[in-house]
């Protein structure tokens, strides 16, 4: 939208820019950062037109617009709000207002029209409109220069030191409006002293430094650099030349709020290889761990023939027996445990009937890699020490919550933890909090979006990234939950109870893709009727193999969920292994509302209530909302009455809602009405998502 050549400014004989160059795309958010006096506010005054340069071009989609007046750069679609807000002090916040439009002779209604929106974004301008601007408050001050900008609905908004002298709560909601405007589409250049606070909030940046461009690029990666953070703290040193560089070019007296990141959580790896040689360490440590410290699975072991010093390849993994959700069900209630009770600290347990849940154990070495493992993920998907993360999945003995929470910590964002449902508390920790992180199953994820919507808050919150998981979404539901969240990044996260809970790999920062963490695990594509490998590329079931879990490792853990691994390197340039997005299971299990429920369990709950029958359909279907439903279609058993109805859907219901967990639909029917087959009979219908899934 705007490029800016070679750009040079002199103040009388003194030179205040040279040779700047710069590039602004439509509906980005530009920061220019640098101390006082670096040419900051120079640079936005010639694009104004407010300082005329000495040399060079300043193009706006193409044309050459260098030297135009203020006036015309407003009627060209550029709007300022001026360093120190340069409100007028004797006249109203109407009449300030007012002054943003006249450039551009607007008709009275269109004008009101205007200014209508000016104060539905900012009510306190509204409460005060007939108030001298010399009586307001600085906050609202600022609120008026940017309103007053935003009366000539410009195309490009710049915004000059908008949080210069503004107590911190008010920087936030500032910083929130600006936000807010962003994702309205409006694209800002943002001139800002308060380097943490503008790289957050922008998409690309420019540091200037003595009148020249110092360093550029994406506002995250600036943020995370080292040396940039030294140089912002100050900490310029013989070790760090290009923090000396920085600071020597009078970057040193930035501030910067809060570290960006307590440490990184990427692997240290730099190629396959080094991956491969820490993945056969792993695997050799976990066979001889599990042939120690499980009774179980030495057993299994010996029977293969195998035993820990016969691993010496990779290749190795092809003669290691399978595990299966069996093993871990034959063994609760603590089963695949191969260390000493006392080194265990936690269990966790996905949902099952009653006591024949899956209970993994935990060390405390477990729940660290698990933390760094998720916190991984969250580094992965841009979230930074500035985030708000509102925690919407299940806290308690599953793992979902738990592992939310504690990657989150880890890398320092502000934990919201709200768990599943509870829509209206969810909705005004959105608008009071201003979180920037949504994380929550796919559905909770649509169901949220569809109340945004229908309340009309899209563009009063701050969600920026939606982190999901658990259950398969289509592109079309993700598109939608996207949109009515008024544009917000989505990230697919995977991870399994068995695999320590979620977070064990996330959606690539190019969407193609799920990443895993193969320096935790080692993952097979097998055939999941000969569990012979799949050629590289091709659908198969997962299979996993830890590498350093302790208290309940797994070996071939066969997890039935069906995907391919994804040959070659990744757009992103990471070189950790992706996966595609899970595609289905390869078992009949039933993903219901973020739950598993196996259709034996429905029926050995249904046969333990005496009265119904023993035949009966499950339909599962998804609502308009997003929302699954569960209808339970079940015969009465043979001569009962059809008035004992309500009392048996009554018994039915609340043995299922309080062994699996789920609210089920259900209707009763009369013996004999529901077919009869010789073969495998249909039980589940499942009409959910039919559409492709990537
Ligand atoms: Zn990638």
């Amino acid at each position: 939208m705007l490029t800016i050549k070679n750009l040079t400014a002199h103040y009388g004989a003194a030179q205040a820019l040279f040779g700047i160059d710069m590039e602004i795309e439509a509906g980005q958010t530009v920061a220019l950062v640098g101390a006082n006096g670096a040419g900051k506010s120079t640079l936005l005054k010639c694009v104004m037109g407010l300082v005329r340069p000495s040399g060079g071009e300043i193009l706006l989609e193409g044309k050459s617009v260098t030297g135009s007046s203020p006036a015309r750069m407003v009627r060209h679609g550029l709007a300022l709000s001026p360093e120190g807000r340069e409100v007028f002090a004797q006249l109203s916040v109407f009449e300030n207002l007012q002054l943003g439009a006249i450039p551009l002779s607007l008709a009275k209604a269109e004008e009101t029209r205007r200014m209508d929106e000016v104060f539905a974004r900012f009510p306190k301008l509204r409460e005060r409109r007939q108030q001298l601007a010399g009586t307001l408050s600085g906050g609202e001050q600022q609120m008026l220069a940017m309103g007053r900008a935003l009366m000539a609905s410009p195309r490009l908004l710049l915004l000059d030191e908008p949080s210069l002298g503004l107590a911190p709560r008010i920087t936030d909601e500032i910083f929130s409006i600006i936000h807010q405007l962003s994702r309205s589409g409006t694209t800002i250049l943002i001139v800002e002293q308060n380097a943490a606070r503008a790289l957050s909030a922008s998409d690309t940046a420019y540091l200037l430094a003595g009148g020249k461009i110092v360093e550029q690029g994406k506002s995250r990666d600036l943020l995370l650099d080292p040396a940039l953070r030294a140089a912002f703290l100050g900490a310029a040193s013989q070790d760090n030349p290009s923090a000396s560089r920085l600071g020597a070019a009078g970057l040193t007296n930035i501030r910067l709020e809060k570290l960006p990141m307590h440490t990184n959580f990427m692997p240290s790896f730099n190629s396959g290889e080094e991956l491969e040689a820490h993945q056969l360490r792993g695997l050799q440590w976990t066979i001889r761990h599990a042939f120690e410290g499980s009774p179980a699975y030495r057993a299994k072991l010996e029977a293969a023939g195998v035993t820990p010093e016969s691993i010496q390849s990779l290749d190795d993994l092809r003669r290691l027996p399978f595990t299966t959700t069996d093993d871990l069900r034959d063994g609760y209630p603590f089963p695949l445990k191969s260390v000493p009770f006392e080194q265990l600290v936690r269990v966790h347990a996905s949902s099952g009937t009653t006591g024949k849940r899956k209970v993994l154990c935990y060390t405390q070495k477990d729940l660290d890699d698990w933390t760094d493992m998720f916190a991984r993920c969250y580094q992965s998907a841009g979230i930074t020490p500035l985030d708000r993360v509102q925690i919407a999945v299940g806290y308690g003995v599953w793992t979902a919550g738990m592992g939310f929470q504690l990657g989150c910590e880890k890398v320092g964002a502000l934990a919201v933890p709200v768990g599943p449902g509870n829509i209206d508390m969810h909705i005004q920790f959105l608008l009071d909090f201003q979180s920037t992180v949504f994380c929550s199953t796919a559905s909770m994820a649509l169901l949220m979006a569809e109340e945004i919507h229908k309340r009309g808050i899209a563009d009063k919150i701050a969600v920026r990234k939606i982190i999901y998981g658990s259950e398969r979404s289509s592109r079309s539901m993700r598109k939608k939950i996207s949109e009515l969240f008024g544009g917000a990044e989505l990230f697919d996260i995977t991870g399994l109870t068995e695999l320590y809970g979620p977070g064990a790999g996330i959606e690539c920062s190019d969407h193609d893709c799920i990443h895993y963490w193969g320096d935790y695990y080692l993952m097979e594509i097998l055939d999941p009727e000969t569990l012979a490998p799949m050629p590289e590329g091709e659908w198969g079931e997962m299979v996993i193999t830890t590498l350093c879990k302790e208290g309940s490792p797994l070996i071939r853990y066969r997890t039935r969920d069906i995907t391919r691994i994804i040959p070659g390197p990744c757009t992103c340039g990471s070189i950790m292994p992706r996966h595609s997005r899970i595609k289905g299971r390869s078992d009949d299990t039933i993903k219901f509302r973020g739950v598993n429920i196996y259709p034996s369990s429905i029926d050995t709950i249904l046969s333990a209530v005496p009265g119904l029958g023993s035949e009966y359909q499950i339909h599962l279907t998804r609502g308009d909302g997003g929302r699954d439903h569960l209808r339970l279609v079940v015969e009465r058993a043979e001569g009962v009455a059809a008035g004992r109805g309500p009392e048996l859907i009554h018994e039915a219901g609340h043995q299922i809602k309080r062994q699996l967990m789920v609210t089920v639909e259900l209707e009763l029917v009369d013996y004999g009405s529901l077919p009869r087959s010789d073969r495998k009979i249909q039980r589940v219908f499942d009409s959910r998502i039919q559409d492709e899934i990537v």
